[in-house]
């Protein structure tokens, strides 16, 4: 299905224009227009899924191998050292468009800084009860 106000549904659709770095009958791969660094792009689904929690399994199937492939295009083409694989689910976790899309982001040597997180250092028994709380509720 395609929602109707959703900008990526468009996007993905060939309605709005993007560029288009690989299309098939499921999914259209386009450069973010606010790169994170040179080739930056998202992978969208032709149909229309908020989130990770709501995407058809067989199209799941395929997005992983279809991420790779992208970025050994990347180092190929843009001669980057590697890439990151980046995908939020919320507004908590940073997503902004509510269409579900894969970030594939080129890493170059002397590239710009990526945020990274600060570890925590949780105690054994924290470690535990964190996942007995997560292995409970699957
Ligand atoms: P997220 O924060 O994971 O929801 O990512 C949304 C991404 O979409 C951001 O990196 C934006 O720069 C990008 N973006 C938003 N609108 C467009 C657009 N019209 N074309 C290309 N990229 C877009
Ligand atoms: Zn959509």
């Amino acid at each position: 299905m395609k929602k109707n106000d959703c900008i990526f549904c468009k996007i993905a659709a060939g309605e709005i224009p993007s560029s288009t770095i690989y299309e098939d009958e499921d999914v259209r791969v386009i450069l973010d227009l606010g790169p994170a660094s040179q080739g930056h792009a998202l992978i969208l689904p032709k149909e229309h899924y908020d989130d990770v929690c709501s995407l058809d399994q067989t199209l799941a199937a395929k997005l992983l191998p279809l991420a790779a492939r992208i970025g050994q295009a990347m180092k190929k083409g843009l001669g980057c050292a590697g890439f990151n694989l980046v995908q939020n689910n919320g507004k908590a976790a940073g997503q902004t468009v509510f269409h579900f899309h894969m970030h594939v982001i080129p890493r170059y040597e002397n590239g710009p800084e990526m945020v990274a997180w600060e570890p925590c250092k949780p105690t054994a028994e924290e470690l535990a009860k964190t996942a007995e709380r997560i292995r409970g509720a699957l």
